[in-house]
């Protein structure tokens, strides 16, 4: 049978101790406090965000979104950001996704100081992720790795495929690997026989928001598969990249979507914010 890797139990863990942190904090003057800048009218991001703003208030975070609108320039983002990580008041934060046209993710990003980067999306936080030194990881990934760990699922050693290498999830996911000393394949668009790749490795992580791009064919028997998809699906729900009835009593383990990888993903972020506010006041 195939396990379910579920991240709730997880992400109800780091959650209480996050709230107690933010507790803590508030009772020593102010609570920790988000801001979420966001440039588009994108309905997904619109939902995300509001899930954030959700998840912040029942942990006693502030969180406060900034709307420069779809049109914005690269010019008019950086300035916006670089005020924030400017203002001692702010703790930590988060430039959403999509950006305006024309507008690249690093050419702005890189305005967000590392130490209020808790989505570790800068070219700075990056590098740091790479060259092992403190800093905060891509919650999205490192939620694959700590949702593995709390599912005692060894990475040592064990060959893990990563399919997707965006600068947001699949680069970075290779990196937490690697540090975690996994053998890592990186599969994209232009991989020649997807399925002979993950089919050899012990791990598939599936991050290449495509609905059901991964079926049994593409897993080995017992082999565990971590969904990291977000689709919209033909009735408007939210379905992940594996296609979960054809892996179903193949894999041994499979995480669901919704309620595998995302709720450890806000629970790592909003960790983050906190740990960002603590370090901002030690
Ligand atoms: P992206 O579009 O930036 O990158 C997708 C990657 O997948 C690319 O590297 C591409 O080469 C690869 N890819 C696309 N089609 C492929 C195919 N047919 N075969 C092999 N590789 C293919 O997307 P992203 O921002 O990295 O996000 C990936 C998925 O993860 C999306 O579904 C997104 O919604 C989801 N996501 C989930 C969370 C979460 O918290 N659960 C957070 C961020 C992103």
């Amino acid at each position: 049978d195939t396990i379910s890797l579920t991240g709730k139990e997880l992400a109800a863990t780091l959650n209480s101790e996050t709230a107690e942190r933010a507790a803590a904090l508030a009772e020593r003057g102010a609570a920790p406090r988000l801001v979420l800048v966001v440039a588009n009218d994108d309905p997904a991001s619109g939902w995300y965000v509001k899930s954030l703003q959700r998840a912040a208030g029942k942990l006693g975070i502030d969180c406060d979104t900034v709307d420069l609108g779809a049109t914005a320039t690269a010019d008019a983002i950086r300035s916006e950001l670089r005020g924030l990580c400017a203002d001692i008041a702010v703790d930590a934060v988060m430039l959403q996704t999509p950006l305006p046209e024309r507008v690249a993710l690093p050419d702005v990003s890189s305005a967000i100081v590392a130490a209020k980067d808790v989505d570790g999306v800068s070219p700075h936080s990056l590098g740091l992720l790479a060259t092992g030194l403190p800093g905060f990881p891509p919650a999205t990934s490192e939620a694959v790795v700590e949702l593995a760990k709390h599912h005692d699922i060894p990475l040592a050693g064990r060959h893990v495929a990563v399919v997707g290498r965006s600068n947001v999830v699949g680069k970075p996911l290779a990196q937490l690997l690697l540090a975690e000393n996994a053998t890592v394949t990186v599969c994209h668009s232009r991989t020649t026989d997807l399925p002979a790749v993950t089919a050899a490795a012990d791990i598939v992580v599936a991050a290449a928001g495509r609905a059901g791009l991964i079926t049994g064919d593409h897993v080995r028997e017992g082999a565990i598969v971590i969904d990291v998809g977000t689709n919209e699906g033909p009735d408007g729900k939210i379905v992940g990249d594996v296609d979960a009835a054809s892996v179903q009593g193949k894999a041994g383990a499979l995480s669901p979507v919704p309620g595998g990888v995302g709720p450890v993903t806000t629970a790592l972020l909003m960790r983050h914010v906190v740990r960002a506010a603590e370090a901002s006041r030690a």
